[in-house]
């Protein structure tokens, strides 16, 4: 397979997420880093881009100079990842899209459902891929539980227990600081904080592993600390599609709590339990029998969990491998486009428009629901009802 060319926007220099798309998009050699806008100070990103490698006329200023730069030329980049921050996500994703470049978004993909649904309609006239970010769901021993739970080892799944906690914004001193507070402000972080942030990951791989869709949901949204207009923590109870319940948890404001994303998955024959924190080891204990390890990199786990493995087991893969994994699907997915062939099935794992759109439904649902005192709300988007 030729490489594919690779452009990033936003993740610049100090950037939280910028290194880790670096790292794994770079992983397997299956992407050059050709072009860039990697900054909202335009001289700071073309700067930095230099010191990553990128040609200078190449390293673009803004995302619009990025886009007449590279929309006709025969080398285009081939795969546009968009690292800025949220309220940024719609009007770039739509305007590369329309282009006909393929897109990996951050979460969440966009502020609103209509602009969600927009997207998903538009990559799909357009025929380009249109991926978002859960980067989490690349972990070999997730995709592993979603095998598990697909070829029937659980039976039917009656319960999730998800959950994304951590303590860092849990110093009522610190809640003026700019770089938190702006994240409880409803102007520039819209009309979630810790259940869009964070919570999302938790009901993306609740969905992810159990192959159901979250259907109706109710919602307790706290703000412990009392000046934050949005929520640092929330409870849902979530009716899914196949008939499980998911009980999810998120907070900013858990002390103690690191980047807690654990999820726990019980079918009629076993049960799962995964935490990202110690992403190399998953306990699976059948009914009426015994907690076995299973550790990743064992051999023939399934195709889905050996594909995204890299190192031989007991050596530790973390989350930059994770997220490699969402860039190797990708690399085989735009490949076969480009090609005018089948991609591997193997390779379609990696979350999509379809699942940024249900988790922005879900985020408005359960911001409705929070206001109603928990009432149950309907959590599908609009076109999927
Ligand atoms: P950040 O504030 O640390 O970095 C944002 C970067 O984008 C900065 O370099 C900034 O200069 C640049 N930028 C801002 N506006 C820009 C523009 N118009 N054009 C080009 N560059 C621009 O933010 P972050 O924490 O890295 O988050 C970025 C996105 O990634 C957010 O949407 C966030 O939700 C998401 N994120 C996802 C995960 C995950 O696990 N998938 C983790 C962290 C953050």
């Amino acid at each position: 397979m030729a490489r594919l060319n690779w452009g990033m926007i936003g993740g610049g220099e100090g950037s939280q997420i910028g290194p880790a798309h670096r790292i794994s998009a770079g992983l397997d050699g299956k992407f050059n880093f050709a072009a860039s806008a990697l900054d909202i100070d335009a001289a700071k990103g073309k700067a930095f881009a230099q010191t990553l490698g990128i040609e200078g006329d190449r390293a673009y200023g803004d995302w619009r100079e990025m886009l007449a730069g590279e929309k006709d030329r025969a080398d285009r980049v081939d795969l546009v990842t968009i690292a800025t921050p949220n309220s940024t996500h719609f009007e770039i994703a739509k305007a590369f899209t329309e282009e006909g470049f393929h897109v990996l978004c951050e979460k969440p993909m966009t502020m609103t459902v209509a602009e969600a649904e927009e997207l998903v309609k538009l990559a799909e006239a357009k025929g380009t891929i249109l991926a978002v970010n859960y980067g989490y769901s690349g972990y070999s021993l997730v995709r592993h539980m979603r095998a598990m739970v697909a070829r029937g080892d659980l039976g039917k799944v009656r319960l999730i227990k998800a959950e994304f906690a951590h303590g860092f914004h849990a110093d009522e001193a610190d809640a003026d600081n700019p770089r938190v507070r702006w994240r409880y402000d409803p102007d520039l972080a819209g009309v979630s904080a810790q259940f869009a942030d964070c919570g999302i990951h938790a009901l993306h791989m609740a969905s992810y592993v159990s192959g159901q869709e979250a259907e109706t949901l109710s919602a307790d949204f706290a703000s412990g600390i009392p000046s934050r207009t949005l929520e640092d923590d929330a409870m849902l109870n979530i009716k899914m599609s196949g008939g499980a319940r998911c009980r999810l948890w998120t907070s900013s404001i858990a002390i103690g709590r690191m980047h807690g994303l654990n999820i726990q998955v019980f079918g009629e024959r076993g049960g799962l339990r995964w935490a990202q924190e110690q992403p190399n080891q998953l306990f699976w204990t059948p009914l009426n029998g015994r907690t076995e390890i299973i550790e990743r990199g064992a051999g023939n786990l399934s195709p889905e969990a050996d594909r995204a493995s890299r190192v031989t087991i007991g050596h530790a893969e973390g989350m930059p491998l994770a997220f490699a994994n969402i860039y190797l699907d990708l690399a085989e997915a735009i490949s076969a486009h480009k090609h005018g062939r089948t991609a591997d099935s193997a390779a379609t794992q990696y979350p999509k428009a379809i699942d940024g759109l249900r988790s922005m439904a879900a985020i408005v649902a359960a911001v409705d629901s929070a206001k109603q005192q928990g009432v149950w709300v309907d959590a599908r988007p609009p076109m999927l009802r």
